[in-house]
């Protein structure tokens, strides 16, 4: 389940929410200040490590803190991690689907309902 970074337009505090539920997030509000404007925040870290990068320095049996989660990039590194491993090939459409998660999952969240 993706955790959201947010950005009360109100009070400018970040905070993270992890929705279950597209509506969970119209009903969402400030921790801070209880406002109900604002806005999602897209990963403000820089793309430095390829995806190849990324997957090679992964480590499935890890123990991954919170902010590993929190980065949509990391969604479904484990399940690449182990299909390289194990020398299968996932196909085009789960590298798509993936990337769709990463960068637009309310689109999949659509797909989904
Ligand atoms: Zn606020």
């Amino acid at each position: 389940m993706p955790i959201y970074e947010y950005q009360c337009l109100g009070c400018d505090c970040e905070f993270q929410k992890l929705i279950l539920k597209k509506e969970e997030e119209k009903e969402l509000t400030c921790p801070k200040c209880g406002g109900r404007d604002m806005k999602r925040i897209i990963s403000k870290v820089a793309y430095h490590l390829s995806e190849g990068d990324r997957l090679s320095s992964f480590d499935p049996r890890a123990r991954q803190t919170d902010s590993f989660y929190s980065d949509t990039r990391n969604i479904g590194l484990s399940a690449q991690k182990k299909a390289q491993e194990m020398g299968v090939d996932l196909g085009k459409g789960f590298s798509e689907k993936l990337e769709r998660l990463r960068t637009d999952p309310g689109s999949v969240f659509k797909e989904n309902e």
